[in-house]
């Protein structure tokens, strides 16, 4: 390393008294359970949006005990927006196993935490750094982005050279002492001076010890993947309306995108009637393809055509199925759905509802997960 652990620390743990973030809600009334719900909140997901999810879901669970006794679909709904729907099964999860196997009382250990779902060896360091004040490095995205421009990694971050490598750092890096602090201090630095575009080196506490900074150009760290192209999809989403002003929704499989929540019909580019008879041996009337949309996930862009269909004759039996149910526009917050068909949803809400007149085109927007 070409600076001293101690001076780094000194300058870390400096700057988070004046600087850092001390009343974020996770931060009051600190228990392993609060750090890991937001920490589990914030993978992929920020600071400003994850505060009213977190705010309203330890209200609902608060407490291990509470989210393990839950339904599956109570939680899914509280999550429902905030993307990455595999993290609250997991959170659900891990509270059962929580309850049944370690009594009710979180590991403190930081190998037999990550043997829970959803647990990986950087949100156990944040559980147990953040919440019993041990020693033990994180490798969340903050904390990433400022080793690799601290010590000028040409190298893509997620290669696993590079990853051990990154750890080896980390581990090198955290102090024995005052590790909630420091801990919090590099999410607080990456999140608000190392910034991913334009990082305000001129104020960074470490300034001094970065090669990046150094070089001239520290937002060019961490490297982006060579050649990476993000693949497209297109599907159409049917919002398929009864004579009573309700709307067919389904549950989604449990594993995959929405996994588990309730959502809109998927199909291709099926002909609509054809594909009405095949699966719910339906009568569909008026089609109206509505405006198509980008919706961006991590790993692929989702081009969304929504396409109202009215039906005319429906087949009772199938509705004796759980994972299909009929719901009025009006009672639609109550359901978890994923946010692109909420914004569907929500745009028919805002109009006149009236099955024999299809509503106006949607207008051209991009949302994201
Ligand atoms: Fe990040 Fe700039 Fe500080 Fe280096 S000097 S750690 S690039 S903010």
């Amino acid at each position: 390393m070409h600076f001293s652990a101690d001076k780094f620390h000194q300058r870390i743990l400096d700057w988070y008294d004046h600087h850092g973030r001390k009343d974020l809600p996770w931060q009051k009334n600190k228990t392993p359970y609060r750090v890991w719900l937001s920490e589990v909140m914030l993978q992929q997901t920020q600071v400003k949006t994850v505060i009213p999810y977190f705010q309203k879901f330890i209200k609902n669970f608060p407490t291990t005990k509470k989210l393990a006794q839950a339904q599956l679909d109570e939680v899914l709904k509280h999550w429902a927006g905030l993307g990455f729907y595999a993290r609250a099964r997991n959170l659900h999860r891990t509270a059962q196993i929580i309850q049944s196997e370690y009594n009710g009382k979180f590991p403190t250990d930081l190998l037999e935490l990550q043997k829970l779902p959803g647990i990986g060896r950087s949100t156990a360091g944040a559980i147990v750094s953040l919440s019993m004040n041990q020693s033990a490095p994180i490798l969340d995205g903050n904390v990433k982005r400022v080793l690799t421009r601290l010590f000028a990694i040409d190298s893509f971050p997620y290669d696993s050279k590079t990853q051990k490598e990154l750890w080896q750092l980390a581990e090198n890096l955290t102090p024995r002492e005052c590790c909630a602090d420091y801990t919090q201090a590099m999410m607080d630095l990456g999140a608000t001076v190392c910034t991913p575009d334009q990082p305000k080196c001129k104020i960074c506490p470490v300034n001094k010890f970065c090669l990046g900074y150094k070089e001239g150009k520290p937002e060019t760290y961490p490297v982006a993947k060579p050649g990476k192209k993000i693949p497209e999809r297109s599907i159409q989403l049917l919002i398929l309306y009864n004579s009573k002003d309700e709307i067919l929704l389904e549950k989604r499989p449990p594993i995959g995108i929405w996994g588990g929540l309730w959502s809109l019909p998927e199909t291709q580019d099926e002909d609509i009637v054809l594909w009405g008879k095949k699966n719910y041996h339906c009568t569909i009337g008026k089609i109206k393809h509505l405006s198509t949309f980008k919706h961006a996930f991590s790993h692929f862009h989702l081009h969304i055509t929504p396409v109202l269909a009215q039906v005319k004759k429906w087949q009772p039996p199938l509705m004796e199925s759980s994972a299909k149910v009929w719901y009025k526009l009006a009672q639609l917050e109550e359901a978890g759905l994923p946010a692109p068909v909420k914004t569907i949803l929500q745009q028919l809400t805002q109009q006149t509802y009236d099955t024999h007149h299809p509503l106006p085109k949607t207008k051209k927007r991009s949302t994201r997960a």
